[in-house]
């Protein structure tokens, strides 16, 4: 390693900045955003700011004269960008006084160099590559971006304000780092990420045996915590980057029947998986084991991840689950997954709105025939809505009949798409008259009904029409 990576005090004095050019414009914003106080020799008398924000500005002060003379007293680092051979004589001088200097782009004459940053906050990361390749530096930010959560800067803050009043309560030293870990492992670091800092801080202040938070679990005053997440319609890849982590963080997973093993795969390898869904042709467990099942898991310590397919508050009884988790006092968080409606219209390029043609959309569920008699389709003949159908397949004749005679035209585009997003997904497109014998066309759920003209934009709609296939069932398979 030639370069240590250090983190430099910006309030102890000024930057010296000497250049011109977008080259000088691009460390400037760098360095206001750090909230640096800036000396800037604009070597070609070009002081323009625009672009920057204002606030930064004002920290700017504008130096004339020769930069070859100018007084590196107090200044903390001297920076060339676009200066050229000015640049350099001016690092040979800062580097004779002892002053850190770069001068971009060229290492002989640098004594520090500038790493790639990720800015979380209080929570900043370096990545350096001695200069060889700032390109690799990049990618390598882009991939700590990814797994660093967005609030892991709130999370530093949140531990520096309670640090001290807390470790002058717990006077061991091996204790205290335990209670910081549990801090940031359990139901308050998650409350933090989720953006409930007020939350956290009240269970923080609730908490009355301080070392005896530390000594859990063996004493079960560790709380666990519940993460609602949304599985999305079945490729893994369309999971969030927070369901990734949540899953990547589970002590066990209570999944539905809907979930794909492919998503399965990406739990935590120790993590206990517990099916509680409808097995087929088994009934689930039901709803109230399932809470429960959660509650138990968090009250036991343990970070519980209820896994659901696309979305949990999408047809998904999410809600009942919160409210469960609420009245037994267990913190929780929901993270949203992409719902199949939304999986179905981008894997076929179904626009669900269509500038002039769909300005609504409808989600709707009829699962049995029971349930299809309870729709009041005369709400859902506008021309210009889409209907979207959850759990359609075995309704499809009732759902069918219940718009023909609420007056939807029967020739109104739909679409059965099963399966979306994963491997064997397949496709019927056709009329609302055909429904029944579109559905027949399916392989086997789970599928989504997508009634509307946006259907015609659909990618299935136009191969049957280039391949011009018989235009009251239109069938694309595959
Ligand atoms: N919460 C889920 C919906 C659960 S209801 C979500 O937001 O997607 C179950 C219904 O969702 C199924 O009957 C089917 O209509 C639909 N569904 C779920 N996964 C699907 C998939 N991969 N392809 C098509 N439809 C799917």
């Amino acid at each position: 390693m030639r370069f240590l990576p250090v983190f430099l005090d910006l309030q102890t004095g000024p930057i010296l900045l000497i250049g011109q050019g977008e080259f000088v414009r691009a460390k400037l914003r760098l360095l206001l955003a750090a909230g640096a106080r800036i000396r800037w020799y604009a070597t070609d008398g070009n002081r323009g700011t625009s672009g920057l924000d204002a606030g930064g500005v004002a920290r700017i002060e504008h130096a004339d004269g020769d930069p070859l003379t100018a007084d590196l007293t107090g200044v903390i680092a001297v920076l060339c960008a676009g200066a050229g051979e000015v640049g350099h004589a001016v690092a040979a001088r800062a580097r004779a006084a002892g002053v850190p200097v770069n001068v971009m782009d060229e290492l002989a004459h640098s004594t520090f160099i500038f790493p790639a940053i990720v800015d979380r906050g209080d929570v900043v990361v370096a990545v350096g590559t001695g200069g060889s390749s700032p390109v690799v530096a990049r990618r390598v930010r882009e991939k700590i971006e990814a797994i660093l959560p967005a609030r892991i800067g709130d999370l530093a803050g949140f531990i520096g304000r309670w640090r001290k009043p807390i470790n002058a309560k717990i006077s061991d030293g091996l204790l205290r780092r335990r209670f910081w870990e549990r801090i940031v492992d359990g139901p308050i670091g998650a409350l933090v990420l989720a953006g409930k800092g007020a939350e956290a801080a009240k269970a923080l202040t609730d908490i009355n045996d301080l070392s005896g938070y530390a000594g859990a679990p063996e004493t079960g005053v560790v709380e666990g915590h519940v993460t609602l997440v949304g599985a999305g319609p079945g490729d893994p890849d369309l999971l969030t980057i927070k369901a990734l982590r949540a899953l990547q963080d589970a002590d066990v997973v209570f999944y539905d029947e809907l979930v794909s093993p492919e998503v399965l795969d990406r739990i935590r390898r120790d993590a206990s998986r517990v099916p509680v869904g409808r097995r087929v042709g088994k009934p689930g467990i039901g709803q109230n084991a399932i809470h429960k099942l959660l509650i138990e898991a968090a009250k036991a310590g343990q970070r519980v991840v209820r896994l659901k397919g696309g979305d949990p508050f999408v047809f998904g009884r999410g809600g009942e689950e919160i409210e469960a988790l609420r009245g037994a006092g267990v913190a929780y968080s929901v993270i949203p997954g992409i719902t199949a409606g939304l999986g179905a219209a981008a894997m076929f390029e179904t626009p669900l709105t269509y500038r002039g043609e769909a300005l609504r959309i409808t989600f709707l569920t009829a699962h049995k025939e029971k349930d299809a008699d309870q729709v009041d389709w005369s709400t859902l003949t506008d021309e210009k809505m889409t209907v979207v159908v959850y759990m359609g397949m075995t309704a499809a004749p009732a759902i069918r009949s219940g718009l023909l005679a609420a007056g939807r035209s029967p020739q109104t585009p739909v679409g059965v798409f099963a399966r979306v997003t994963r491997s064997d997904a397949q496709a019927a497109v056709g009329l609302l008259d055909n429904l029944s014998a579109l559905v027949e066309q399916i392989d086997g759920g789970p599928a989504i009904l997508i009634i509307g003209d946006v259907v015609a934009h659909s990618a299935p709609w136009q191969a049957v029409q280039i391949n011009k296939l018989a235009s009251d069932l239109l069938v694309a398979a595959e």
